[in-house]
């Protein structure tokens, strides 16, 4: 399969990009990731609109249209099997290393297809994790060297990732945003600077409005959190993923929860409609 960099599409072994670029020496980039079932790309207006609002976030317009980008994405798709396609927007090469950034530097633009690993339905184990991270996390940067030694951190103990937390609460996981049920009502952090807002997150928010189940978008504390009924993690290319034992307790009764079975259903269900082009 081939990968698309800078307007043209080809093999991965022969993409290359300069070492003076600036996202391989700062980080200076964003990117996204984009689930596509039976061919479809879930809700791919949502993550281009959230592309927009990370380039904006780090004084870049995107360099492709939306136009290009569906074109980008739909050459990347690769068979009907569950993948993902990585859109990547570093700032480009400058003339030396410098912090500032230079006039008149030409982006990078990188894409790429993988396919999407099955989700444990039996759930997952997860730590909390002081999150250590910057204050702009709503933008999609790729310096991810905070969330690359947290989920490391989390590995190191078996667990499948770390639930980050910031003066007391809960903000989202290293790659996932979070849920729990708390007395019945599922609860997710509110949108802000300290969470990236979840294109799974909001979808699963719809749903779960829609089919009439209490929702609220709060603040969690760690305390209600860590003796909640029920904890998910969502991401898209994790969708609704149970986590059965946080800090090694175990949450609820240990085994993915009954609010749980209902909303991955939900879950499961949008995406039968997404393969067989019900939806747009
Ligand atoms: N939070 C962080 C830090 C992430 O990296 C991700 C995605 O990988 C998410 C949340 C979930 O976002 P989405 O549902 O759009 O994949």
């Amino acid at each position: 399969p081939l990968v698309y960099l800078n307007g043209e599409f080809l093999p991965l072994e022969q993409a290359r990009v300069s070492v003076l670029d600036r996202g391989f020496l700062f980080g200076d980039g964003v990117y996204e990731v984009i689930p596509v079932y039976g061919g479809q790309p879930l809700r791919l207006e949502e993550h281009l609109t959230r592309l927009d609002g990370s380039l904006r976030g780090i004084r870049m317009t995107s360099p492709l249209s939306r136009a290009e980008w569906a074109e980008v994405v739909g050459r990347l798709i690769d068979g009907p099997d569950d993948q993902s396609v990585y859109l990547q927007v570093t700032r480009g090469a400058g003339p030396a290393r410098d912090h500032a950034i230079p006039a008149g530097v030409t982006p990078t633009v990188f894409a790429m297809g993988s396919p999407i690993a099955p989700v444990p339905l039996a759930g997952v184990r997860a730590i909390t994790l002081d999150d250590i991270r910057w204050r702009w996390c709503n933008i999609k940067a790729i310096t991810l060297l905070p969330n690359v030694l947290l989920r490391q951190e989390a590995a190191d103990k078996g667990c499948a990732e770390a639930v980050l937390v910031r003066d007391g609460r809960v903000t989202e996981g290293t790659a996932s945003n979070v849920f729990a049920v708390i007395e019945g009502v599922i609860v997710t952090p509110p949108k802000g600077p300290e969470l990236l807002p979840g294109i799974t997150r909001d979808l699963v928010l719809e749903l779960v409005q829609a089919e009439g189940l209490p929702a609220r978008e709060r603040a969690i504390p760690l305390d209600e959190f860590a003796g909640a009924e029920e904890i998910w993690i969502t991401s898209s290319t994790r969708e609704v993923l149970p986590v059965v034992e946080l800090d090694g307790r175990p949450v609820g009764r240990g085994s993915p929860g009954r609010v749980w079975e209902r909303v991955s259903a939900l879950y499961q269900d949008f995406k039968r409609r997404l393969k067989s082009g019900v939806m747009a």
